[in-house]
Parts: structure tokens; C-alpha cells; sequence
């Protein structure tokens, strides 16, 4: 097909469930494409010689490739592209934010839509999960052992692409059940539980040995790992899931939730079948949340399909500064979410008993740009008012939890209690490694599997000295730019 033609065929949209059905239920929002819309959208891609938007996927996706294969109706080919670069496309094909990565670098964008490279993603990447289970052949053992702290998307990576190169990996877990916050804090209706689930047997099958409810830090230390348990190298991944609040008055009131006691309770302990599961969630009718990402967005929309009306979005600044994705704030209006821009929690209020009642809000204007570029809210005197609620939750942000990092001596932490690690993402501790969410601070299930993926090229350097022949996001910059 010539380019013209090519650029002559819309963009395929995906289709969704109706917007009132589904504020309530849990099932997921996207349908995916069937065949014929796959095939067209790939049809779009113009196969650039530059390929822009492999620099901007952090795992270097080949993407023209795979897409390719898709317009030529090939899915073996294209799934086995796609499945040597990335250990979880059905994962990254639906909560990638690929509308600032590869889709922003598209030709395409310039004069219109960009090319479908998520959608497509996760057509290719739910196809080769019932079609071609048979991708991996384990490779001859090194002999060398690597554990891997946490089981989020950092972790997961990296001991998928050390497993690839025939080591041997266990990964310690705290929780019941792996996946981080892909399992515990995003909801089903974005990112249902099964496909993560199966994302992880995969790397099972390819002999990562995964075991939970253990709290490294606690259960062992790093220097028991290495010194006693016998690894060779340590990957710390454990994310940054401690939350942050506001620090107003009556954060203690009964109906009070961090976002991620919220969401943890409904998506990992399944509180929304409470009755066929043990762990309960106050369901409210009238809930506010506090926050303007993804976070937020996922608790509001979960009030929401608890029986929330209204559920209410409140955020201090307007909506071109709200860092959730475009599409998570288009599907929270759609089903019914009330966003209160401009305006700030500063109290809650409860009633006799100690249960909350209201939130008092302050309505904000934006000043001057701050320290991130965004134009900071300054508060509007005397513009005070109760929203009534009987739940809030604050969805403002996370942390890094100290636990593991105070318990390894001559580990090095900035100020903000991340992890410091040099340009081959090792610690200060020779042999222990770090990345993801506990190195970069909160980000993105992309970036932190990039960490996961550049870290197993050092790790495996580390291990058996010799070079290896995955390049690292930077060198793939490097080498699509001379
Ligand atoms: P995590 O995913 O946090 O995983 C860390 C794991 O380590 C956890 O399982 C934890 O239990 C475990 N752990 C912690 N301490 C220990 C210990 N001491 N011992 C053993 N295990 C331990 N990003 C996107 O790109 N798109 C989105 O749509 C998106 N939505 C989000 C929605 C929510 C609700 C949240 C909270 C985040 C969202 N993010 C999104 C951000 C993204 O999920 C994170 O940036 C990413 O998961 C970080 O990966 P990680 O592997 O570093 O850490």
C-alpha cells in the first residue's frame, strides 16, 4: 500500500462498554479490536526508515516491526517481535501512557491521529496469550542465583530478562499475590487481574520462581541474601507505595482512606464481592477524593461503581494541569463522576460518633508557574464551603517505605529516601541493584520496566563479565540518532 493510501485510512477506535452500564460493574472499560480494525489500523503505520517511536518506548519495542506484521495479518511474527522486548505487552497495551511515548513521536501525530500502537499492542499481546503459549525455551543454566525484591512491573522485568539469559531467579514478594501495584492498586475495569495473572505464568514457564508473603527487610535482610541464601546479585524493586497525606485536621475520622488502603481493599482483597470475599469497604453514598492522577482517577471511578452518587474529583488546579491520562478523565465524566476543579480540601468534618460527615473546601485560582512548570493554585479568601461526604479518600501521592532501606547498612538514599544507584543501576552495596518506582520516585509501569530490563543487561554483565547484546534504552537512542 502507498502512503498516500495510507494515510488516507482513519483511526480504528476500540470499542467500549456503554458509559452507564459500565459505572456499574468491574469489568474493563476497552473491548479491544477484533481482526479486520487491527489490520486497518496497522495499515496506518507509514514503516518510517527512522523510526521515531521506538525512542520512545523505554523496553524498545520494535514497533514499525510488529505493527507490520499485523497489516500482513502474520500475528505469529508479530507476537514474537513484541514478546522478545517485553515480558508484559498485555499489561503495557492497556495502562502504558503511549499517548506521551511512542504515539507523541508518530509522523502521524503531526497531521492527525497518531498510529494505534497501544491498541495494537494489546490486540497482539491478548492473541499470543491463547495462541502461542509455546514462545519460551529455557536457556542453558549459568549456574549464577539473583534475587528480586517486589514483583511490580520493575521486578517482574528484570527477572524475566534474567531468565532469558539462563539464571536463576527468585523473586521475594510481601504481598499474597504478585503483580505490585498492577494487582493491587489498578482496577479491574483498566487492568483486569487475569491478564496480569497470566503475564506472570509466562514468566514462570520461562523459570522464574516467584514466592510471596515475604518482606525482605523483615523475613531476610539484603546481606542475608547474599551472604547466607547464596545469590549472586540483588535486584530492589519494591516500588514506592507508602502514602502520602494532606496533614489536614480529621485525617483520623472513621471513612478516611489513602487511596491505596482504598483500592488495595477493592482490587487485591476483591471487597467489591465482599460476602463470597472476607475483606469489607465502606460503600458510601456520597464519596470525594483528593487528587488529580491516575490514582485518583481509579478511586473515584471505583467509588463510583460502588454506588457513589455523587463521586466526587476534587483537585486544586484546572484540568490542563491534571496529570491522569486524557482518556481515564473522558471515561470518569462519561460514567458519572462530578470533577470540582479549582478547589482544595482543607478540613474534614465528622459527626457525633466520629464518622465523616463533610470535606470543607476552598475554591483556588492559578498564580504563577512553580517549581514543575504548572501554574501553582493560590486560594481564593473567603471562598470556604462544606461538599458532603461519608468517605474521603486521598489520592495525593506516595512515597518510598524505609522499611528494607534502614535495614541494609551502607545502602545510599537521597534526602527523599530513594534509592541512589550509578549510571549500571548498581547501589552503593556492590552487587545489590535498584530501580523502578524506589529510584525514580512515582512514575510510570513503562518506565519501571525499563529500569527492570537495563538492570538485567548489568546484572548479567556483573555476573559473567561478557558484554551483553540487548541494548539499553540510551544506546538504542544513541544508535537511531548517528
Ligand atoms: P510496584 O508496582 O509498586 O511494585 C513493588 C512491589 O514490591 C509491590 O508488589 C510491593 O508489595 C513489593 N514490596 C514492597 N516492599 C517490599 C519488601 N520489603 N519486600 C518484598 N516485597 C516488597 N502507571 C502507568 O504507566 N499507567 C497507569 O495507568 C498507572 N496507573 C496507576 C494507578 C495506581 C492506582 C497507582 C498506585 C499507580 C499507577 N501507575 C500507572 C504507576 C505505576 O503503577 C508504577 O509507577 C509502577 O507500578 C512502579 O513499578 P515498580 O515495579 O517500581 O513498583
Amino acid at each position: 500500500m502507498k502512503p498516500k493510501e495510507r494515510m488516507k485510512i482513519p483511526r480504528q477506535e476500540m470499542h467500549e462498554q456503554d458509559a452507564a452500564a459500565r459505572a456499574k460493574n468491574f469489568c474493563e472499560v476497552n473491548l479491544g479490536y477484533a481482526g479486520p480494525s487491527a489490520c486497518k489500523e496497522a495499515e496506518r503505520c507509514l514503516q518510517c526508515k527512522d523510526a521515531k517511536c521506538i525512542r520512545g518506548c523505554p523496553v524498545g519495542i520494535d514497533i514499525p516491526g510488529f505493527v507490520d506484521a499485523v497489516a500482513r495479518n502474520d500475528l505469529d511474527t508479530a507476537a514474537e517481535i513484541l514478546l522478545s522486548e517485553n515480558v508484559l505487552p498485555g499489561v503495557t497495551g492497556r495502562v502504558c501512557p503511549q499517548e506521551t511515548q511512542c504515539e507523541e513521536l508518530c509522523v502521524r501525530a503531526k497531521k492527525g491521529d497518531s498510529v494505534g500502537v497501544g491498541h495494537l499492542e494489546r490486540f497482539v499481546a491478548d492473541w499470543a496469550r491463547e495462541h502461542r503459549e509455546d514462545l519460551f525455551e529455557p536457556p542453558p543454566p549459568t549456574g549464577k542465583k539473583v534475587a528480586v525484591v517486589g514483583s511490580g512491573p520493575a521486578g517482574l522485568t528484570c527477572a524475566g530478562e534474567l531468565g532469558k539469559r539462563g539464571h536463576a531467579v527468585t523473586v521475594f514478594e510481601a504481598l499474597h499475590r504478585p503483580g505490585g501495584v498492577l494487582i493491587y492498586g489498578i482496577p479491574e475495569f483498566r487492568l483486569p487481574n487475569v491478564v496480569v495473572e497470566a503475564e506472570v505464568e509466562t514468566l514462570k514457564k520461562r523459570g522464574v520462581e516467584i514466592i510471596c508473603d515475604v518482606v525482605i527487610g523483615q523475613t531476610y535482610t539484603i546481606p542475608e541474601l547474599l551472604e547466607e541464601e547464596g545469590f549472586d546479585a540483588v535486584f530492589i524493586a519494591n516500588g514506592a507505595g507508602l502514602p502520602i497525606f494532606q496533614g489536614i485536621p480529621g485525617e483520623n475520622l472513621k471513612g478516611v482512606y489513602s487511596s491505596n488502603e482504598f483500592l488495595t481493599r477493592v482490587n487485591l482483597m476483591g471487597a467489591y464481592q465482599f460476602g463470597q470475599t472476607d475483606t469489607p469497604v465502606i460503600k458510601a453514598s456520597q464519596v470525594a477524593v483528593v487528587g488529580g492522577g491516575n490514582t485518583a482517577m481509579d478511586a473515584v471511578r471505583t467509588a463510583r461503581r460502588l454506588g457513589a452518587d455523587p463521586a466526587t474529583l476534587v483537585y486544586r488546579r484546572s484540568r490542563e494541569e491534571m496529570p491522569a491520562r486524557i482518556e481515564e478523565v473522558k471515561h470518569a465524566e462519561e460514567e458519572g463522576v462530578t470533577l470540582k476543579l479549582l478547589h482544595n480540601p482543607i478540613e474534614i468534618l465528622g459527626d457525633d460518633d466520629g464518622w465523616v460527615r463533610a470535606v470543607r473546601c476552598q475554591e483556588m485560582k492559578l498564580g504563577e508557574p512553580d517549581d514543575s512548570g504548572r501554574r501553582r493554585p493560590v486560594p481564593i479568601e473567603g471562598s470556604e464551603f462544606e461538599l458532603p461526604c461519608q468517605v474521603f479518600i486521598e489520592a495525593i501521592g506516595t512515597r518510598a517505605n524505609p522499611l528494607l532501606t534502614q535495614t541494609t547498612p551502607g545502602l545510599k538514599v537521597n534526602k527523599w529516601g530513594y534509592i541512589e544507584i550509578d549510571d549500571n543501576n548498581m547501589t552503593s552495596i556492590p552487587g545489590v541493584f535498584a530501580g523502578g518506582d524506589i529510584v525514580r520516585g512515582a512514575a510510570t509501569v513503562i518506565l519501571a520496566m525499563g529500569d527492570g530490563k537495563n538492570t538485567a543487561a548489568s546484572i548479567h554483565k556483573y555476573l559473567c563479565g561478557d558484554e551483553d547484546t540487548t541494548e539499553t534504552l540510551e544506546e538504542s537512542a544513541v544508535a537511531e540518532t548517528t
